[in-house]
């Protein structure tokens, strides 16, 4: 069966629902158990008993961490409150005091936040990977005390790709967990366990939920990885409602036909964009002039909406008056919803190794509207540019 097909199927069964299409909402935090032997028996392993209590789960959780694992071609799936309670509990999971972890120099910003600030105090000492690391640079950088090397592919902000199956490879002769934050290409843009990530991570605040009204995330491992994790989780309160669950769940239904479409008309606005004198690059592995998109090719098999152009040098007053005309744009942090966002990005001070890429920088979803409509919206704001630059002389 095809992905898109099996995303329709997964973690629903009507007969069991009255015949119903989708899976009851289950709100909940006390369940009951039948007997004392049952509630005895269930005590003694939470994380095996088919029903606990609500932070360790409902059936609606369940069927979202079912269907995203399958997607992935992970053994199991935890479901947590957003993208990053996801990150926190996976490392704060794996690394242990005196541990050290490998991080690839682009990660989201909150996840750098987490390792400098709370691995640190846990005595975990956090060496950065260059944000296009291949298995040299891993091997490299091994010692004794290495427990995981972090990724994400392509990296946030200025998308870099990394080497993902050959860093796996290295990893698993080493003995090393690979960690991979796979948030912009989805399990339909790569199925990140399946090629031999250990621990895949899912902000499916963006496109898993894909209407920018709910946060949560999904951690999808292997069963020997998911007691720790999953224990970790519970023990810091982490899951995430009922509904968010729920919304997660809808979503994926239809991620199949959103993703193209957000694909197809970022390329078509990178195309646009590439040609204006005031573009210096498109950053998308998706481009075929960007350095990444070897390895997007080899080993992706879609892309998303999400890219960035870098700009020629630009004061502030000329960017707000682009930016803040924009119709169809909107200002604002996350993506992956139905709607199209701009974002400058700022890097300075986002990168261990070297300067980061240089900018300014402005990060681009491609929403759902019509096409017509975003292009014209650039072009209308691209002549206001330069209107105002003619101006000031
Ligand atoms: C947004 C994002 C996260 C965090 O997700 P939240 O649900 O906002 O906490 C993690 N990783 C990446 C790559 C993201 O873009």
């Amino acid at each position: 069966m095809k992905d898109a097909t099996r995303i329709i199927e997964l973690g629903r069964d009507p007969e069991q629902q009255h015949g119903l299409v989708n899976p009851p909402l289950y709100r909940g935090s006390t369940v009951l158990f039948p007997s004392l032997a049952a509630l005895r028996e269930a005590s003694a392993a939470p994380l095996r008993a088919d029903r606990y209590y609500g932070r360790y789960g409902t059936p609606t959780t369940a069927a979202l961490e079912q269907t995203v694992a399958a997607l992935e071609g992970a053994e199991a799936g935890i479901a947590v409150c957003s993208g990053l309670a996801a990150i926190a509990i996976v490392l704060s999971a794996l690394a242990e005091p005196g541990d050290e972890v490998l991080v690839v120099d682009c990660v989201y910003g909150p996840t750098r936040a987490f390792c400098e600030r709370e691995l640190s105090h846990r005595q975990v000492q956090v060496r950065y990977l260059s944000a296009a690391a291949g298995a040299d640079e891993v091997r490299a950088a091994l010692t004794p005390r290495t427990r995981l090397v972090f990724l994400e592919s392509p990296g946030s902000l200025s998308f870099e790709m990394q080497d993902v199956p050959a860093i796996v490879a290295l990893a698993r002769q080493a003995g090393i967990v690979t960690v991979m934050d796979n948030t912009w290409a989805t399990p339909l843009g790569f199925r990140a366990a399946a090629a031999g990530v250990d621990v895949v991570i899912h902000a499916a605040t963006k496109y898993l939920v894909g209407h920018a009204d709910a946060m949560l995330g999904v951690i999808c491992t292997r069963a020997s990885l998911y007691p720790s994790i999953k224990r970790t989780a519970v023990r810091f309160g982490q899951c995430p409602g009922a509904e968010e669950a729920q919304l997660g769940l809808r979503g994926l239904r239809t991620l199949a036909v959103r993703l193209e479409r957000h694909a197809r008309t970022a390329q078509t606005l990178m195309h646009w964009l590439a040609a204006q004198p005031e573009v210096v690059a498109i950053r998308s592995p998706a481009w075929p002039a960007d350095p990444g998109h070897g390895r997007w090719q080899r080993d992706f098999t879609a892309a998303s909406g999400l890219f960035a152009v870098q700009l020629g040098p630009l004061p502030e007053v000329a960017l707000a008056v682009l930016v803040d005309g924009l119709a169809h744009f909107g200002l604002g942090f996350s993506w992956g919803g139905y709607e199209s966002l701009v974002l400058p990005v700022e890097l300075a001070g986002q990168r261990a190794l070297g300067e980061p890429p240089p900018g300014p920088l402005l990060r681009f979803h491609a929403g759902l509207e019509a096409e017509e409509d975003l292009l014209a919206d650039l072009a209308a704001g691209f002549a206001r540019l330069r209107r105002a630059r003619a101006a000031r002389g």
